[in-house]
This record gives C-alpha cells, sequence and structure tokens, in this order.
C-alpha cells in the first residue's frame, strides 16, 4: 500500500541538503572525525539562570495545563520591556505581542494566516527556506529578489514592477541575514516603510540574530516612524540565550497583522509550555552579561576563521553580524563542488549558497557554532586543499 503525500507538500523545492547530509552521515559511519559548521544551531549551552528558572517553573502544576493563546501577560510583558529598552519601540504587551513556539512558528503560519491562493509574497534570497516552504504549503506565489553582495546585501526593492509592489500581499526581511551576515541600514527599512504605506503590502521582519553583533547594535525594524503601521517583528530566545531546543519565540508589532495570526494559531497549536515562557522571562528580565559573553565567544571565533581563510585566498566578508560566514567560492568553481571537496577531503561540512537561492551559488555558508580548537582544526584542514 501506498499512502501517497498532498500534493501541497509534493510543491516543495527538493531538498537540497540531501545528498550532503547522506554524504556526511557515510563518512561517520565509516570514522571520519567530521567538523560540522552546517547547521545554525549554537553549541553553548542556555545559561544556568535561565535553565534554573525553567526548572523551578517545571515543579509548578499549574505550568503542568495547556497554555493557550497569545501567552502569560507576563512573558508578553517582558518582551515589551525588553523591546523598550533595547529598542526604545514602545509595544503594548495585550494586543502587539504574541509568544511563538520559537519564530519559525510564527513565520511559517504567517503565509497560511493571509494568503490566498496565488498571492504574492516577496522573498529576498538566499535566505531561510522555511518563509518559500511556508508560501507553497500555503498556496502563495513567492516572488524572489536577490541580494547581491554590492548593494550590501539589501534587496533593490525599487527594481520591482509596480505590479509585482501591488500584488504583494508582504515582504519577508532578516537582518541582520542567515545567511549573509549583513546588517540592514536605517535608510533601508525607511524605503521600505515608504514602500509597504505606498502599496499596500505589510513587512514581516525576522530578527533572531539581532543581539549576535560584533560593532554597533543593529536596529529593530519597528523603530522606523510608521512601521507599526506595516509591519510586524519576528524574535527568539533561541540565539541570544542559546535556547534553539526549548521553542520560545515572539511576534510584535502590528495588532492587527499579531491577532490574524494568532487567530490562525489557535486552530493549531495551544501555546507555549508556561515553564517555558517562564524560562523566556528569566532570559528577557534577568541579568544580560550571559550575552556579551556570547557575542565575545563567536567574535573570537570569527576572528579566527575569517583572517585564515583569506590568507588561503578565499575572498570573505569580515561578519558584522550573527555566527555566520558567508564566503565566495575559489574561482571557478560552484557552491556545490566546493562543499562536496571540502567534505570528502577535509571532512569539513558547510552549507552550499546555492541552496539557500540562486542568487547564493558561487558561495558558502560556515556556521561559527563549534569551539575556537575545533575551528583551528577545520582551519588546519582547509589550508591542505589545493584547488
Ligand atoms: C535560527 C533562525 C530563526 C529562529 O528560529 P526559532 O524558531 O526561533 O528557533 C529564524 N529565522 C532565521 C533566519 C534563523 O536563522
Amino acid at each position: 500500500m501506498t499512502f501517497a503525500a498532498s500534493d501541497r507538500l509534493g510543491k516543495l523545492p527538493p531538498y537540497l541538503f540531501a545528498a550532503i547530509d547522506a554524504k556526511k552521515k557515510a563518512a561517520i559511519e565509516k570514522g571520519a572525525d567530521v567538523i560540522s559548521l552546517g547547521v545554525g544551531d549554537p553549541d553553548l549551552p542556555t545559561p544556568s539562570h535561565i535553565v534554573e528558572a525553567g526548572k523551578k517553573a517545571l515543579e509548578k502544576a499549574v505550568n503542568h495545563q495547556y497554555p493557550f493563546g497569545a501567552g502569560m501577560m507576563a512573558f508578553r510583558r517582558a518582551a515589551a520591556d525588553w523591546y523598550k529598552s533595547r529598542f526604545r519601540v514602545d509595544l503594548d504587551p495585550a494586543s502587539e505581542v504574541h509568544a511563538l513556539i520559537g519564530s519559525k512558528d510564527g513565520l511559517t503560519h504567517l503565509p497560511l494566516a493571509f494568503l490566498n491562493p496565488g498571492d504574492t509574497v516577496i522573498i529576498p534570497e538566499p535566505a531561510y527556506p522555511a518563509y518559500n516552504a511556508a508560501v507553497i504549503l500555503a498556496g502563495g506565489v513567492s516572488h524572489f529578489v536577490p541580494l547581491l553582495e554590492e548593494n550590501g546585501f539589501l534587496p533593490d526593492l525599487e527594481s520591482l514592477s509596480t505590479r509585482v509592489l501591488k500584488k504583494a500581499k508582504f515582504l519577508f526581511l532578516n537582518y541582520p541575514g542567515n545567511p549573509t551576515s549583513a546588517v540592514a541600514t536605517r535608510a533601508f527599512f525607511e524605503k521600505v516603510v515608504e514602500l509597504a504605506k505606498e502599496f499596500g503590502f505589510f513587512v514581516a521582519h525576522d530578527a533572531p540574530y539581532s543581539e549576535i553583533f560584533f560593532q554597533e547594535p543593529p536596529m529593530s525594524f519597528l523603530e522606523i516612524p510608521g512601521a507599526k503601521d506595516v509591519g510586524v517583528e519576528f524574535h527568539s530566545c533561541s540565539k541570544t540565550y542559546n535556547m534553539t531546543g526549548w521553542r520560545i519565540g515572539w511576534v510584535c508589532g502590528n495588532a492587527e497583522i499579531v491577532r490574524v495570526l494568532g487567530q490562525l494559531k489557535e486552530n493549531f497549536d495551544s501555546g507555549v509550555f508556561q515553564a517555558v515562557q517562564e524560562a523566556g522571562i528569566a532570559a528577557l528580565t534577568g541579568p544580560q552579561d550571559c550575552v556579551g559573553e556570547m557575542r565575545k565567544t563567536y567574535q573570537e571565533r570569527r576572528d579566527l576563521f575569517v583572517p585564515a581563510l583569506r590568507k588561503m585566498g578565499w575572498s570573505v566578508i569580515t561578519p558584522p553580524a550573527t555566527f555566520y560566514v558567508w564566503a565566495r567560492v575559489p574561482e571557478g568553481l560552484t557552491s556545490a563542488r566546493v562543499v562536496e571537496r571540502l567534505l570528502d577531503e577535509a571532512h569539513v561540512v558547510c552549507t552550499p549558497g546555492n541552496g539557500l537561492g540562486p542568487s547564493g551559488e558561487g558561495y558558502v555558508r560556515f556556521a561559527l557554532t563549534v569551539p575556537a580548537p575545533r575551528l583551528q582544526q577545520a582551519v588546519e584542514r582547509l589550508e591542505k586543499l589545493r584547488w
């Protein structure tokens, strides 16, 4: 008997990383010491004061019941207060903040909440693959805009036709960016607000890397006057507090968008485990020196890895933010070929840029989510390769 997947699922683009995953597994099975710089998942543990708060919250029977809805008021207030102190953005916790099971929960349900069949979403690429997958699953159409190095990896939205801008229901943005590590400028965000108002689309800004920066702190999209009229921002404890496994994030901004997304989610999940929300409150309201230490750790890794790559002749931008290094592959090679050789000959895993969008061809992404000595080993193996 066969039980076929839905046509909807069949419409998803092929999973480009399947071949790499298989090769990686095979190498590990053969006993190879594989260094994985592929997945963007922090290797550092959740700070202990957050874990302790989570443990205490686990003991409370009231937390063992369905959490339901937009999240505990205390969590939403913690997120709003954090926005106020970090970005000077005012948010009403009751109507402008909604807890999420990680920001991916919100990002991927957003198209289902807003799209009718055939509706357009503008997606800058290369990008987190979940945006496009969610648009396809919701029956929408993705209109891609390239992120090019010569434009600072900001999409040239004015290059889009009036027809596309008018048709678009919303625009995904992600700064600091995965995979490019780029930080948006105020001028860019201002232009986005202006275009959204002119053409009637809204903005979904995915900002999980806002706290991983090595220069001026990146701004929130919601800092732009009028941004709240046309957009929401997705945020998460995942990267800031090494909490990817806990699944806690939030969406904030435009009350109507927040409400509609919440209305959709009511039909899918029953909220975020309250013990996890309490851990989130501890993260957002507790001491923040762990965030500075996290930054320092990634900066040390970056400053070990990037100059070493450059010395080998690679063209790499020093990432101003995130834990990703977006590197141009050696002249004349494809992303796929470089990833293959790195895996076969150095047992180093990285992500082919073209797997994140056609404009990622010619690049690979290294995630600096292993300790410095391990990165140093990766560097030594890379140095032995001759392109
Ligand atoms: C890691 C990441 C997220 C965060 O996902 P969570 O669901 O909050 O863990 C969202 N967007 C991008 C681009 C990411 O890289």
